[in-house]
């Protein structure tokens, strides 16, 4: 078979982590497969479409590095791919259906079907179009329409069928025609809904695998039979399993359900994300955590989805942030946190490049995120230091401002800066004086960096230079405050 998968986004908001994640896996069954992966821009909402959703799917699809093989921008032989240009193809499709019947008008007005649905609600009953114009002559109907009546066109769902749905993830999923209404596939004014410009397209595309979320399944039963309507065979359906917060419910903002932008803009590696949509609801095999596209390109399997509910866990992204951060060659990292370096002011075209993959050195072990590192490293730059709180309290103390001074002229008399093997150094240095270590370090660090934090004081003499750091241990912190 030829795999042939799209992803159908709408172009009314951003691309959120469900989206990206569908996009995600149909990337990587269709290069797992030798396949084609297809974009295809629903955008018949006219209300709700924006340019600015486009550019913003597009341009998160790219980050992630989901390349697709059809689509805007790349085009294709099964184009166009924006619904809104394909309106005429469903008009045929629609008179095509309408003339062998699969399709009929409906004249119920608003108020009538306002009626029917409260009178069923009255009865318990599950709200559903009453068949009224189903059983329309044809000739009235013609007779109508001709006259300008508004109507809508219904899909006339066949009754005492079963529809059998053998889902790629969930299994056998069944529904019986009786549980589907016959449902508006053009609107009056002539606009087709979703799920008769789904099918069409899908049709048309030569689409092989729909794998996209839970939410749809309650969709699928319609596009089925209008498949079986156009007398086509319905592609396999792979419906993936909602993502759920920690708290069980439904991904929303609190959550984590932040659009892919939100991440890129806060300095989360692409490939960190990449690896975390992975894991939702899909696992290489039950032990391997971090893997990312070429793993997923050769083993994607749609057997290893699970049909429950994924959580998304944002302890475990930032775990995976630390991890792909840590092995990121250390000119390659330096390279990619330029430029939030750039924006908070620090480094400027003659900021020495060797020194400055230093203090990237010094940090990488300690941040999840590429926008966590200028305040961070904020006080290799600064001329002026303002100690936080805990530094503060620690300079404020007599005998620390007179310990520092003393360090600090013992340093000056050495050679080499900072001396080779600082810990044993700073040992003897503390045994001579009989203090113990950390009433030596510890302020040293608050004076040297404005906080307690940081790489280890060595590297922090090292990185300031001698100048800068025996000026910084002098200096009065009375003075700073
Ligand atoms: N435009 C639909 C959506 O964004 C596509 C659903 C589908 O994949 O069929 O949810």
């Amino acid at each position: 078979m030829n795999v042939r998968v799209r992803f159908a986004p709408s172009p009314t908001g951003r691309l959120h982590i469900g989206g990206a994640r569908t996009a995600l896996f149909n990337w990587a069954f269709a290069r797992r497969n030798a396949g084609v992966f297809i974009l295809r821009v629903e955008d018949t909402d006219m209300e709700r479409n924006s340019e600015e959703s486009l550019r913003s799917i597009l341009s998160s699809m790219r980050w992630l590095g989901l390349d697709w093989d059809e689509g805007p921008e790349k085009g294709g032989l099964h184009g166009p791919y924006f619904q809104s240009q394909r309106m005429e193809r469903y008009a045929a499709a629609a008179g095509e259906l309408l003339e062998k019947g699969h399709l009929y008008r409906c004249f119920c007005s608003m108020e009538r079907l306002d009626a029917v649905r409260a009178a069923q609600q009255a009865a318990r009953l599950p709200p559903r179009y009453d068949g009224h114009c189903r059983t329309l002559a044809h000739a009235e109907s013609d007779r109508r329409a001709a006259a300008g009546e508004p109507c809508v066109l219904r899909h006339r769902v066949p009754e005492g069928t079963d529809v059998h749905i053998p889902d790629a993830v969930r299994g056998d999923v069944h529904f019986r025609s009786e549980q589907v209404e016959d449902w508006v596939a053009v609107r009056s004014g002539g606009m087709p809904t979703y799920n008769f410009c789904c099918v069409v397209d899908d049709a048309a595309m030569h689409i092989s695998h729909v794998i996209r979320g839970e939410e749809h399944l309650v969709n699928t039963p319609k596009q089925v039979l209008l498949f079986r309507a156009l007398g086509l065979a319905e592609p396999v359906y792979a419906h993936v399993p909602l993502i759920l917060g920690k708290d069980g419910k439904k991904l929303s903002k609190r959550t984590g359900d932040t659009a892919l932008e939100d991440y890129r803009d806060k300095g989360y590696p692409p490939e960190a994300l990449f690896n975390f949509l992975c894991l939702l609801g899909f696992s290489l095999d039950d032990k391997t955590e971090i893997f990312g596209p070429a793993a997923m390109a050769a083993h994607f399997d749609l057997k290893r989805i699970t049909r429950s509910g994924a959580i998304f866990d944002l302890d475990k992204l930032h775990w995976l942030c630390g991890e792909y951060i840590r092995h990121t060659p250390l000119s390659e990292l330096t390279e990619r946190v330029l430029p939030w370096l750039q924006r908070a002011g620090l480094v400027n075209d003659r900021t020495d490049r060797a020194w400055l993959e230093r203090v990237v050195a010094g940090e990488r072990e300690r941040i999840r995120r590429y926008g966590e590192l200028p305040e961070r490293v904020a006080y290799l730059f600064q001329d002026e230091l303002t100690p936080d709180e805990a530094a503060g309290a620690v300079l404020a103390d007599i005998e620390a401002r007179n310990q520092l001074a003393a360090v600090a002229d013992a340093l000056a008399n050495e050679a080499a800066f900072p001396p080779p093997d600082f810990e044993a150094w700073t040992k003897d240095y503390a045994r001579e004086r009989n203090i113990p270590l950390g009433r030596l370090l510890k302020p040293m660090r608050a004076a040297l960096t404005g906080t307690l934090g940081g790489p280890p004081v060595a590297e922090i003499l090292g990185l300031l230079g001698r100048e800068r750091a025996l000026a910084r241990l002098k200096m009065s912190p009375r003075s700073r405050a």
